[in-house]
């Protein structure tokens, strides 16, 4: 070990462990492309004051969670803790916005908050996610939803759950917040929790401990106060799951405590994870774009967490598939075998054939060693008297049976044998 180790809250990716992150990521993202949604990457900090508008003042990532600097030349930055704000700033910069409507759009990248670290939880963590901006249809908030189910599908996803809400508009939201506020107030409350109230009265319903939630009983919920226009588009989405055979859980107490966020709510859970419990979420964010200084531009987004997508899949015992393997291992014996064998390798691995190669002459025995070790179907082993004679050794290393295959034939027999 060094000196040094990595920074609490984080961990290293190393293989061969590491191969699931990609392929999560991968498998979250090929339903995407498929749907019409363009790669999009945006730094990894941005000024400070995106976040604190974007995300919102009384957000528990803005309050506590946001690693900030400032640079040597005085700009206050903030490491990136989530991706839509960034998103909907990039999108706004470049004028994409102008553009065709939907502007549809996914990412995947590190995001970085300062929280108390435990299973699950990390400082700097990893998300694949999606936003779809400019277009109030309520196919486009079920398309995501089903995007995202259909990616946990292709992993062999299945103990996970959809928890689904509408946080109402601009018409009904501040009215049931009011009726909300009215309630909150008379019941026995901390004092943090009071201030929560005042600021972000909706945040109340997500709190955690028992004594919270048993006061909570006969509170107003959000169902109860939308106005016509919500729950006609909230019945639409709900309709549209439902006949692309997507199963849900209406949570009426489901919030995303973010100003921004509007109508379609909604949370993907798992339930081998203990408290960590949350793998995706996302929603509505119709004004959003005006919080930052833009136009109305009415939008839907997901986040799904790729390290906790991974201990699901770890919790129900999913083996994802290898990336391609080694093949072919070759083994030279000597300095004049060590080059024949290298431009065997190199023109296996140039033929498509993953192979790998004996380095460091550490002779026969270590070298089949490896050999095994590394899955591969075939070893091609070569010493003084074989390339002599023009050949070299093709071992099935299956059966143990191996011929000799003259030296410039060895790349091509070896593709039929694998074919
Ligand atoms: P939580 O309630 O667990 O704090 P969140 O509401 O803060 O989650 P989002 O901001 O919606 O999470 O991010 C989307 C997803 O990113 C989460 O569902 C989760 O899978 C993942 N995620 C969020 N924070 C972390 C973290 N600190 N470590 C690992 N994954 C995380
Ligand atoms: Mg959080």
């Amino acid at each position: 070990m060094s000196t040094f180790s990595a920074p609490r809250g984080t961990y290293d990716l190393i293989p061969p462990e590491s191969a699931d992150y990609l392929a999560v990521r991968e498998a979250i993202a090929a339903p995407l492309r498929r749907a019409g949604y363009g790669y999009i990457e945006t730094p990894g900090f941005e000024n400070v004051e995106l976040f604190a508008r974007g995300v919102g003042e009384s957000t528990d990532i803005v309050t506590k969670e946001m690693y900030t600097l400032t640079t040597k030349g005085g700009s206050r930055l903030a490491l990136r803790p989530e991706g839509t704000a960034p998103v909907v700033r990039a999108v706004l910069e470049h004028n994409l916005h102008r553009g065709a409507l939907p502007v549809k759009v996914w990412y995947s990248g590190s995001q970085y908050r300062y929280e108390r670290p435990q299973a699950g939880r990390y400082r700097h963590f990893s998300q694949v996610g999606a936003e779809a901006l400019g277009a109030e249809d309520p196919a486009l908030d079920a398309e995501l939803i089903i995007l995202a189910v259909d990616a946990y599908r292709s992993l062999g996803l299945r103990n996970f759950r959809l928890l689904l809400n509408s946080l109402g508009d601009r018409e009904c939201r501040p009215v049931y917040r009011a009726a909300l506020q009215d309630f909150l107030r008379g019941l026995d409350l901390d004092e943090d929790t009071r201030a929560r109230v005042e600021i972000n009265p909706l945040r109340v319903l997500d709190d955690k401990r028992e004594a919270v939630q048993k006061q909570l009983a006969g509170a107003p919920m959000m169902p109860d106060h939308l106005c016509e226009a919500c729950k006609e588009y909230h019945e639409q989405v709900r309709g549209l799951l439902t006949a692309a055979g997507v199963e849900f859980e209406d949570d009426e107490k489901l919030v995303r405590g973010l100003d921004y966020y509007t109508r379609t709510t909604f949370e993907f859970v798992h339930d081998g994870l203990g408290s960590q419990s949350a793998v995706g979420g996302g929603g509505r964010y119709d004004g959003l774009s005006e919080m930052i200084g833009g136009p109305p531009l009415p939008s839907v987004g997901w986040a799904l967490g790729v390290d906790r997508t991974v201990l699901a899949l770890r919790a129900e015992g999913v083996e994802l598939p290898q990336p391609s393997r080694t093949q072919v291992f070759a083994v030279p014996l000597g300095e004049e075998a060590r080059r024949a064998l290298f431009g065997v390798v190199t023109e296996l691995r140039r033929q498509g054939i993953a192979t790998d190669f004996a380095y460091g002459g550490r002779g026969l025995k270590n070298g089949m060693k490896s050999a095994n070790r590394s899955g591969a179907a075939y070893a091609v082993v070569a010493g003084e008297r074989d390339l002599a004679e023009g050949v070299v050794q093709v071992k099935n290393l299956d059966s143990g049976e191996q011929v000799p295959v003259p030296l410039d034939g060895v790349v091509a027999e070896l593709r039929r044998n694998l074919a």
